[in-house]
Order: structure tokens, then C-alpha cells, then sequence
């Protein structure tokens, strides 16, 4: 309405007001900040942004003042990076692994045309993610050939269907795994058309329980890793060496994505040993311990891999062409940002967390330095805790972290703000001390002595 600023300070209603000094849209479009978004959301969406803050405005809602960073409140905004302080290594909800360099520049490369599935000295059709699923044979020469789909559930369902639909899967009471947010591994085989064929009981499963349930109608027998509980106590189970001397194919579900035993993780089981085990397919992520993209690995005997592939469900779970330029990175590349995580040296950690909390200090935050284990995460190996040091600030610090310019997130224990710097780039500490900063401002304007 009001498009010329002066209109409404020159009614004698509103003059004293200076709610009511609407600012000009070109004047708030002109803003840098505005500018800027501009480039990635375009000047449309910036435009409606503009005017809906300037109709806050209007309402005596925001302070003119307030306009520009209103209309930056409600821009479209895509998935955000986040400074990962939770001390949880693989978190589901922040994306599991963040990718090495070399995979992200690989998935940049790869964002245009590429030559996923093609030949060039042919120009030939060639085998869809060639590459990758040669680095991933070559790490593990122990399988006779290799395929990869979109996640590990993917990657069950393919070989539930190919191998057991219409028939049973015979598993371990003590392996009904819940994996997440009410997903659970026997809903997914079911929905395949299979059959579940419990053997066993939560805590005990023998050889003579699978050899009992071994039928015509079997398809497969599954063991499943538990890779976020642990059993305990009076506890026997099968092992993949002697489930490998029965008769069905044997299907082991690891989870982790390690290829190679790990001496950090001696409870984790790894692709190269279950396969020389006897197991006929090992299945596991590319986003948990291996630390590359989410993805489903399948590795196994070569004719049971072609049986995969060449199903027509392989076709919907086929593997984006980013996903497969990722996935060669990590394997060909260096240590991924997972496993240098894990393998952050305590006492350099607590080194580097006192001189951002001597910092942060000197600036007038309430910082302290606190011993505060690390774990590996959802994705595996739920008994082990990483010795490690963290940042505490008083709770109010969880949301304004969450919710400011470069969102940080840790975790809240006691009514504690604990920051745990070992999965956040060594390089981006001083974005971390620029967000506390922030957040101390913005809780000082709050709830005064909130925030220092
Ligand atoms: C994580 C996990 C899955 C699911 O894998 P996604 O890649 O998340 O789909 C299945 N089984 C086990 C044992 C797991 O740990």
C-alpha cells in the first residue's frame, strides 16, 4: 500500500511511530544480504520475501530495522550444513558421513554430463558406476563381484526378493533389528513377499535351531549385525563359519559398511572377513563406517550378484550417477573425514577445544572445558565410547546455536550445552567461536544474563 516511505510519517496518527516508517522495497531489495540471495533462490522469491516482511511492517509487527532479516527468515532454503558437535560421528539426523574433499569435488565433477554409463574410446554403452564398483571389488578381493544400491534397506529388499520371495527367510530372534525411526529390518523383508522363519530365542540361537528351520521353502539364511544394541548375559550365537556348512545361501547383513577389520572396532564385523567366513553375500551402507555416501553394498559369489542385477527390481533401486562419483572418491581416496574422527587423538582434541574456549572466554562467555565421551553412532559399534573434551555453556546456548547463520548443533546433558569439536573441521573453528559469539549476542537481547 504505502509504497512512498513518507506517506504514513506524515499522518499525524502515525508520525511518532516508527513502526509505521515503511521502508521502500526497492530501497530493502537493494540490500546486500538480499542481493546475495537473490543469486541462489532468485529475484522473485526475494521479492515476495521483501514484501511480506514490509507488510510486518506495516502491521506493527517488526521494527523497520527488521525487515531485511524477516525477509530472510522466510526465503526458500534447501538442506543446510550444520557444525556437527554432538561427539556422535555417524548422527542420522545431521546425514551420517560427511564426505572427503576428494568426494565432494568428485560429486562436482559429476553434476553435470558424465560418462556414468558410457564407454568413451567405444562409445559404447558401458556398465552403469563402472569405476566405483571396481574400487569397491578391488578393496575386497575376497568377492567374486560386487553391486550397489541406494541404501542398505535397498540393498535387503533386492536380495529378499531375488532370493526369497514367495519363500522363507530363516533369522534369529535375537537379530529382529529396528533400525531407526520405526523402521524394522522383519517389516522390511516381509514386505517383500517373504517369510520370516524365527529361529532361536532373543538371547540363545544354535546351529540345531537353523538346521531345524532348513526346509524346501527355504531361501535364505539371514544374520543380521546388531548394530545399535547390545546383548548381554547368558548370550550364544551362531557364527557365519558354521552356518556356512548347512545347505541355503547365507546372507549377512553387517551394517557398518567396514570392508577390512578395523582394530579401533574389534566388535565390528567387516566385509573381507564375513565373505572368507563362507557367508554368499555381505550387505552394509556407504554412509556409516566406510564414510562415503549413502548407499547400499552388496558383495558376494559372482553368479548370486548377477542374479541381483539383472532383477527388475535393481532397476528402481539403481544408484544416482553422484552417488557412484562419490562412492569411487572415498574408496580410491584418503582417510575420510569418519575415520580421521575416530581417530582424533584425545589430548591434541583437548588442546584445540582449550584454546577455543580461552577465546571464547576472553570475549566474556561462560565457557568451560569438560571430559564428555564421544560415540560412533547409528551406524555401528554401540559399546564403544571415544575418550574425548567438550565445551559446556548454559542450555539456553542448544537453540540459539541451532537456529543461527551457520547452525551448530551439540548436545544438552544436565543442563548443559556440550560442544564436542571432534567431528567439526579442524579449519572451521573460527566459525564455530563466530556462531557462539552470535549466539551469546542474541541471548543477551532475549533474556538478559542468559547469555553471559
Ligand atoms: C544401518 C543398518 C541397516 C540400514 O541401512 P541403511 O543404509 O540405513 O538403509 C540395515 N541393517 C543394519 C544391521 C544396519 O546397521
Amino acid at each position: 500500500m504505502a509504497e512512498d516511505p513518507h506517506a504514513t510519517s506524515k499522518d499525524p496518527r502515525h508520525a511518532p511511530d516508527p513502526r509505521r516508517r515503511v521502508p521502500r522495497t526497492d530501497v530493502v531489495l537493494a540490500d546486500a544480504r538480499l542481493v546475495a540471495a537473490a543469486e541462489t533462490v532468485g529475484r522473485a522469491a526475494v521479492k515476495a520475501a521483501v514484501v511480506t516482511a514490509l507488510q510486518r511492517v506495516r502491521d506493527g509487527e517488526i521494527a523497520p530495522a527488521e525487515a531485511v532479516d524477516a525477509a530472510l527468515g522466510v526465503l526458500p532454503r534447501g538442506p543446510r550444513p550444520v557444525l556437527n558437535a554432538t561427539g556422535v560421528v555417524l548422527h542420522t539426523n545431521l546425514g551420517r558421513a560427511a564426505l572427503s574433499p576428494a568426494a565432494r569435488d568428485a560429486v562436482v565433477a559429476a553434476a553435470g554430463h558424465t560418462d556414468v554409463e558410457l564407454d568413451l574410446e567405444t562409445g559404447r554403452r558401458a556398465r552403469r558406476g563402472r569405476a566405483a564398483l571396481a574400487a569397491l571389488a578391488a578393496a575386497v578381493p575376497a568377492a567374486g563381484d560386487v553391486h550397489v544400491v541406494n541404501n542398505g534397506a535397498a540393498a535387503l529388499v533386492l536380495a529378499a526378493t531375488a532370493l526369497a520371495a514367495g519363500r522363507e527367510i530363516i533369522v534369529s530372534r535375537g537379530e529382529m533389528v529396528e533400525i531407526g525411526d520405526g523402521f524394522r529390518l522383519p517389516d522390511l523383508l516381509e514386505s517383500t513377499g517373504a517369510r520370516l522363519r524365527e529361529v532361536g530365542t532373543t538371547n540363545r540361537t544354535t546351529l540345531r535351531d537353523y538346521e531345524r528351520a532348513i526346509g524346501p521353502q527355504t531361501g535364505f539364511i539371514l544374520k543380521v549385525h546388531p548394530s545399535n544394541f547390545v546383548i548381554r548375559g547368558f548370550t550364544s550365537d551362531t557364527p557365519i563359519a558354521a552356518l556356512a556348512a548347512l545347505d541355503p545361501p547365507v546372507v549377512a547383513d553387517i551394517g557398518s559398511g567396514l570392508l577390512r577389520p578395523d582394530p579401533l572396532l574389534p566388535g565390528e564385523p567387516d566385509a573381507a572377513t564375513t565373505l572368507t567366513a563362507g557367508a554368499d553375500l555381505v550387505i552394509a551402507s556407504g554412509d556409516k563406517l566406510l564414510g562415503g555416501p549413502q548407499a547400499g553394498l552388496l558383495l558376494g559369489e559372482a553368479p548370486l550378484i548377477e542374479r541381483l542385477r539383472r532383477h527388475p527390481l535393481a532397476r528402481a533401486l539403481r544408484v544416482d550417477k553422484l552417488t557412484l562419483a562419490a562412492l569411487h572418491a572415498t574408496l580410491t581416496g584418503p582417510p575420510t573425514p569418519t575415520w580421521q574422527a575416530l581417530r582424533t587423538d584425545p589430548s591434541s582434541l583437548h588442546a584445540r577445544t582449550e584454546t577455543v574456549r580461552a577465546r571464547l572466554e576472553a570475549e566474556g562467555v561462560p565457557v568451560t572445558l569438560t571430559e564428555s565421551p564421544a560415540v560412533v553412532g547409528g551406524g555401528g559399534a554401540p559399546e564403544v565410547t571415544l575418550p574425548s573434551w567438550s565445551l559446556s555453556l548454559p542450555e539456553p546456548y542448544a537453540a540459539a546455536l541451532r537456529t543461527g547463520a551457520t547452525p551448530v548443533v551439540g548436545r544438552v546433558e544436565r543442563g548443559h550445552l556440550l560442544l564436542d569439536l571432534r567431528c567439526i573441521p579442524a579449519d572451521a573453528d573460527d566459525q564455530l567461536i563466530t556462531a557462539v559469539l552470535a549466539a551469546a549476542k542474541a541471548l543477551d537481547g532475549t533474556a538478559p544474563g542468559a547469555g553471559k
